[in-house]
């Protein structure tokens, strides 16, 4: 008999392993080297001939020449969706359901090339914009393509029409998920649509396009128009019946001045600073869990990021350490890693922003805790941050970020939690963590934001209305509620 081998004495794992990269592959995405503008069903290039490259803030890869679209195209697109509008409006609801319908398909039968794109334009992880944006923008098209037909029920005995033409300016967080917001409910109601996707990250709305072609819909019923902020003023300037804007306080408060006694409708979906509430008797790790998600998710480039946590004293302490050794295990690197947490920072511009209020933070004497992690050289990166002794005025407990950084407040009763979680020019969005339900219906009775969670955090679905209070906007997108904005009504 031969005799057995001594075991090997190598351990199976090495003790200080790593994962192994997991990209994606981007052979599945083909970017045309530059691109014109959609409008009335084609391509066509910018009358002044204008152009800028869109990179990937992962690595600042040139990715493809973007047209900048100049007042005359912004018009010729508004011209493009009247003439495209008696028809599409004239349409039976069912046969403009059966165009949002094909377009939710598609949008999952090319979701993985729509996701990659994503990541690469935009830098946030692929495994968010593979479970998060793609199947949630499939979903936004779905759900109202079912309200087409049905809208003499959502809203009975007002005799609801469409509006005409909107006008529609998006952010760069979430690109392609907040093209869907806006478009799904604007077609579903009988209106056409020209839509402003943000400077940086225009690639998705640009193939959204193609699909558009595809799914055959009616020439001048969608006309996608990129650009930069001048593009989006034109568009505030345009013979539209309405506007629908996400995106900063500062732009939403210009184009609100703007439109004032102009008869043009608007809604705006703008900033937010939420609390994020943890009494002492919630279950801790998922709590943890919750704030994690609610901050460094998609880089903390999220409206209703959890920004602020609001921790019960007698527990703070042994949160923040959870919360510490939970951010160790983080992984921040390449977007299109399947592995990858947290991703790249959208633009050079929001990276200098968050890196300016963190020295704030610092310099106004709140201490500052970041994992040890290493960054890539090359692109825009920032480490997941979080702040402890941060009192009230601090501009980190004031400002909104818009990036992976947390300011943590402590409190000692309900009533306290309630005054600091409100004491903020925004009402975007809260959290709540507690065992007790009494609680939670007490807190959201107070909380002054548009959506309150309950033991979970940054969760979407078409069906419930999104929208705030305050500086946060005005308006709502999602269910019944979001279909009211892009409809007119009988007056009694
Ligand atoms: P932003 O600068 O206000 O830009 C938003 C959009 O408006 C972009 O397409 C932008 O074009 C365009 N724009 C810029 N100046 C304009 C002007 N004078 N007139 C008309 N349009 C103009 O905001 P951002 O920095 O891209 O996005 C981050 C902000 O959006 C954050 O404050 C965040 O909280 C907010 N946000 C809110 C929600 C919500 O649902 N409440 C969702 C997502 C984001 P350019 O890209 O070329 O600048
Ligand atoms: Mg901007």
């Amino acid at each position: 008999m031969t005799e057995l081998s001594p075991r090997d004495p190598t351990p199976l794992l090495p003790i200080d392993w790593a994962y192994a990269a997991a990209p994606e592959s981007r052979e599945i995405v083909t970017i045309a080297e530059r691109y014109g503008l959609f409008i009335g069903g084609e391509w066509v290039e910018p009358r002044a001939g204008a152009s800028f490259t869109t990179c990937s803030p992962r690595d600042e890869e040139p990715l493809a020449e973007i047209a900048q679209a100049g007042a005359a195209d912004v018009a010729a697109a508004v011209d493009a969706a009247r003439a495209a509008f008696p028809g599409w409006s004239g349409l039976a609801g069912s046969e403009r359901a059966k165009y949002l319908f094909r377009i939710a398909r598609l949008l999952q039968e090319r979701a993985r090339e729509f996701a990659v794109l994503e990541s690469l334009n935009g830098g946030k992880p692929i495994k968010e914009s593979r479970d998060v944006d793609l199947p949630l923008a499939a979903a936004h098209f779905f759900y109202h393509a079912g309200w087409a037909d049905k809208l003499e029920y959502a809203f009975p005995n007002r005799s609801p029409r469409p509006l005409g033409v909107v006008g529609q300016i998006i952010p760069w967080n979430f690109p392609l998920l907040m093209l869907a917001w806006k478009l799904a409910p604007a077609l579903a109601a009988g209106n056409t649509a020209v839509l402003k996707p943000a400077e940086t990250t225009p690639l998705t709305a640009l193939a959204f396009c193609e699909l558009l072609l595809q799914a055959e819909l009616p020439a001048g019923v969608v006309n996608i128009i990129t650009g930069d902020g001048a593009t989006g003023a034109a568009l505030v300037e345009a013979a539209v019946d309405k506007i629908a804007f996400t995106g900063s306080t500062e732009v939403g408060k210009e184009i609100q001045r703007r439109l004032a006694g102009s008869g043009t409708r608007l809604t705006l979906e703008l900033g937010g600073k939420a609390a994020n509430i943890v009494f002492d008797d919630a279950a801790l790790d998922q709590a943890v869990e919750g704030i994690v998600n609610g901050i460094y998710f998609n880089q903390g480039h999220v409206c209703c990021a959890g920004s602020r946590l609001l921790v019960q004293e007698s527990i703070a302490e042994a949160a923040v350490e959870k919360l510490k050794q939970r951010m160790a295990s983080l992984r921040v690197g390449d977007p299109l890693d399947k592995n990858t947490d947290v991703g790249a920072i959208n633009s050079r511009a929001q990276l200098t922003k968050i890196e300016q209020l963190v020295a704030a933070g610092s310099a106004e004497g709140a201490d500052i805790y970041q994992p040890p992690c290493r960054l890539p050289e090359k692109g825009y990166w920032f480490a997941p941050t979080v702040f402890t002794n941060v009192a009230q005025s601090h501009r980190i407990a004031r400002e909104e970020i818009f990036g992976p950084v947390l300011a943590v407040l402590t409190f000692r009763t309900p009533q306290e939690a309630v005054e600091k979680a409100n004491n903020t020019p925004y009402g975007l969005s809260a959290g709540v963590w507690t065992e007790k339900g009494s609680r939670i219906l007490w807190m959201a009775e107070r909380l002054r934001a548009g959506v309150v969670w309950a033991n979970t955090f940054n969760r979407f679905d078409p069906a419930s209305p999104f929208g705030g209070y305050k500086e946060s906007g005005f308006g709502r997108e999602g269910g019944r509620h979001g279909l009211e904005p892009y409809l007119a009504f009988e007056s009694a």
